[in-house]
């Protein structure tokens, strides 16, 4: 049972401020993340897209979360318009960003702040899923 066996793709939205703070290189970030993909590969997820923000806070660019400008890029590029939107994440800024690009939210427990609240708070992905295939089932049985 998994996400990816009931049709989701997955994309990846992240802030890399580390990049802008001298912390690492984009060339580093780029090694972990073909790292990440391919570890998930090999456990039957597929990522069909990584977009990130190199920038240092205080540069205010268009392309830090919690601003939608990933997600409108990876929708527009990948086509994604007519397509249910799901976004998971575990911060405020997870949950603005989510919102304001027209996707559902879905925060995955954290012990960050909790100012914003998702659509759907879950304490982990296997909670999702059971909520997430409930109300299919509900809905189909209305339709019906
Ligand atoms: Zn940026």
């Amino acid at each position: 049972m998994s996400l990816a066996s009931i049709g989701f793709s997955f994309i990846v939205i992240s802030n890399q401020s580390g990049i802008g703070r001298g912390y690492f290189t984009e060339k580093d970030y780029y090694w972990v993340q073909e790292a990440l993909i391919s570890k998930l590969s090999n456990r039957g997820i597929k990522i069909l897209a990584s977009y990130h923000c190199p920038h240092h806070p205080n540069d205010k660019c268009e392309c830090r979360k919690p601003a939608p400008e990933l997600v409108k890029r990876a929708v527009a590029d990948h086509g994604l318009a007519k397509k249910e939107l799901w976004f998971f994440g575990d911060k405020d800024s997870d949950v603005i960003c989510g919102r304001a690009a027209g996707c559902k939210t879905v925060r995955i427990d954290s012990n960050y702040d909790k100012l914003e609240r998702a659509d759907y708070e879950v304490g982990d992905i296997m909670e999702f899923y059971e909520v997430y295939l409930n109300e299919k089932i509900q809905q189909q049985s209305k339709n019906t």
